[in-house]
């Protein structure tokens, strides 16, 4: 088959005409509007004959001459050629000098460099068109943005999948820690490489599947381990890939997507981010114009295509909550996932992978590291590794300790340690009583976790810290737990005033947990018998997603219940500091001179 011609768009030859047509113009009208005189050879030659010019420089290169008349006129003249000019002015000199000995003509002739017609014309016109043309393209590039792939101008809209319909390497047993989720999407595997088995039985194979789950639990690995376990191109973009200031150009780009992996069938397109674009219509104030036709789009493309085309799209969220309900309705994202954190063999197991490649020392355990590690992703625990790594490169061993994995680890959660940073003794004081506050009160409150490190060096934004790590991560969080969290976490605070009679600013985030943690037990869990069993989302954006409106009474019932609960807290960790303030005495002095006390070093100065 020959290979049809490519149209040159309409577009391009007119913006490329455009500048020649301004330049032109610019040339004839600024020949008309000079005031300058035009003047021919013989004329020139005439001024010399007629002893009319008294001085004149001229310019062997290029032929370019200044000259100055007796009457004071000063005339610009190119010569055509500089050698006639100069046989032709000669004689006319000397006469000169004959007829005024007193006042011989002045001249001067300069070697300069020849500028050919060919570099005047290239200054003069092809530059200005070649400026004008690269500007019209920038503005061009910026016009394609909005086109939209109907433009005749340039393929606009183009969509920016990454890995455009490459073949993924990623397997399942890359990711760990989520068996059910790999067993649900291992049917996908199967519509995607055996459709026919599905088809022959009359079965609508699914178009959409949605994961859900907080960020870096593995949604993009698992959906490119099911691309790549089936065989079959990947397509990935991300929600806010689609959203542009321009209207119309998110639509574009959906249509571009689909159009592509539809020629590559049977395919995944992996769409991250949803609910950039996903969102409930008509949920925010103002226009969202560019989304809603996004999402329009995406849901138009989603029933466009046939169910068993091969196209099956993955898309994934950690808000479906917001996510409207006509993309989760059946025949588009139908089914959903949920990818929670790793439990604890799950972590072991995502450790074990990202170990590969990596020397570690004996006294590694990944399972104690595990342990440690409750609530991390696994792009946490991946990062975990890497960081420990580079410790150990800092170090220059030659392979990876456990001393590189306990830090690396507090590292990913409290950021690095900022020894550098210069604190006074009295700042010192005051984050060792702090933080003491905080271990104690963990320590003498049976439902929290076990301390694990208590540390006054900053690290990141925390001045220090003290880290309690639970055992396992539990399904649910009793009441009491949450109420003796919101002691741990005033505790601080409180320790700083019983010890100084004064308190600093270094608990205000402190203050902001116990707070969100009240207000969620108040309007969440139902934990306050006054409010009652009740959901009620009071937060900022909760009237613009779902239009409840609460009674003031409400409102003001919640307000104070919630400080209900954070007295309750207060009062409970005052009682637990003032009962053992020795101990409060004695370990913050410890932490004072050692800095950091790890968990085993705090509970032996219990006694
Ligand atoms: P998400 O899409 O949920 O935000 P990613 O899939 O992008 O998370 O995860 C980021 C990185 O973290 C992955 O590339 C992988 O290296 C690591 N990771 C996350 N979860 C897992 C897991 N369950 N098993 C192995 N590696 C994981």
């Amino acid at each position: 088959m020959s290979n049809p011609k490519k149209k040159i768009p309409k577009g391009i030859i007119f913006f490329l005409t455009l500048p020649i047509i301004i330049v032109s113009l610019y040339i004839i009208f600024a020949g008309i509007n000079s005031n300058r005189k035009y003047y021919n050879y013989s004329e020139i030659v005439n001024k010399f004959k007629n002893h009319e010019v008294s001085r004149f420089e001229m310019n062997l290169g290029s032929g370019d001459m200044e000259i100055q008349t007796r009457m004071g006129e000063i005339i610009h003249y190119s010569a055509p050629s500089t050698k006639l000019m100069c046989l032709d002015i000669k004689d006319h000199i000397e006469s000169y000098d004959k007829a005024h000995p007193n006042e011989p003509m002045v001249y001067n002739f300069v070697r300069g460099a020849e500028t050919s017609w060919m570099f005047n014309a290239f200054i003069y016109v092809i530059l200005p068109i070649l400026l004008l043309g690269f500007l019209m393209w920038l503005m061009m590039r910026k016009v394609t943005i909005v086109g939209g792939d109907n433009s005749k101008l340039f393929p606009f809209g183009k969509s920016r999948a990454k890995n455009q319909g490459e073949n993924s390497k990623v397997r399942f047993d890359c990711v760990a820690g989520v068996e059910e989720e790999k067993e649900e999407l291992a049917e996908v595997v199967d519509f995607l490489k055996f459709p026919k088995k599905y088809t022959d039985l009359g079965a609508r194979i699914p178009k959409g599947v949605l994961l859900v789950g907080p960020p870096g639990t593995g949604k993009t690995l698992l959906a490119k381990a099911v691309a790549g376990e089936a065989g079959v191109p990947f397509y990935s973009i991300s929600g806010s890939d689609f959203v542009e200031m321009y209207v119309g150009v998110g639509a574009s780009r959906v249509r571009d997507l689909f159009g592509q992996a539809k020629k590559t069938s049977p395919c995944l397109i992996f769409i991250d981010e949803i609910d950039a674009v996903g969102r409930k219509r008509g949920s925010s104030i103002g226009g969202h114009d560019e989304r809603e036709q996004t999402l329009n789009q995406l849901l138009v493309e989603m029933d466009g295509f046939e169910t068993n085309e091969g196209v099956i799209v993955i898309a994934a969220t950690n808000r479906a909550d917001v996510l409207d309900k006509a993309l989760v309705r059946p025949g588009r994202f139908d089914r959903s996932v949920y990818i929670g954190y790793p439990d604890i063999k799950g972590r072991e197991d995502i450790l074990r992978i990202h170990a590969k490649g990596k020397p570690f020392g004996a006294d590694v355990k990944f399972k104690d590291v595990a342990k440690a590690t409750a609530g991390f992703t696994g792009a946490e625990l991946e990062n975990i590794l890497n960081e420990a790594a580079l410790l150990a490169a800092r170090k220059n061993q030659k392979v990876i300790t456990k001393a590189e994995v306990d830090d690396a680890t507090v590292k990913v959660v409290m950021g690095p340690e900022k020894r550098s940073h210069i604190i006074t003794d009295e700042e010192k004081k005051i984050t060792a009583y702090h933080e003491t506050g905080h271990a104690l009160v963990t320590h003498y409150c049976p439902t929290q976790d076990p301390v694990m490190e208590i540390s006054i060096i900053p690290r990141g934004y925390a001045g220090g810290y003290t880290m309690s790590v639970p055992d396992k991560t539990p399904m649910y969080y009793s009441s009491t737990k949450l109420q003796e969290e919101i002691s741990t976490l005033l505790a601080g605070l409180i320790s700083e005033k019983l010890v100084f009679s004064d308190i600093s600013t270094g608990a205000s985030s402190d203050l902001k947990r116990a707070s969100s943690l009240a207000r969620d037990m108040v309007t969440k869990y139902g934990m306050s018998s006054s409010v009652g069993p009740l959901f009620c989302d009071t937060s900022e954006n909760s009237f613009i997603e779902s239009g409840k409106v609460y009674s003031e009474e409400l409102i003001s019932k919640i307000d104070s219940e919630v400080s209900n609960f954070i007295n309750l807290g207060y009062l409970k960790a005052k009682e637990i500091l003032e009962e053992h303030i020795d101990l409060l005495h004695k370990i913050a002095d410890h932490l004072m001179t050692k800095e950091k006390l790890n968990g085993d070093e705090f509970r032996s100065l219990l006694t």
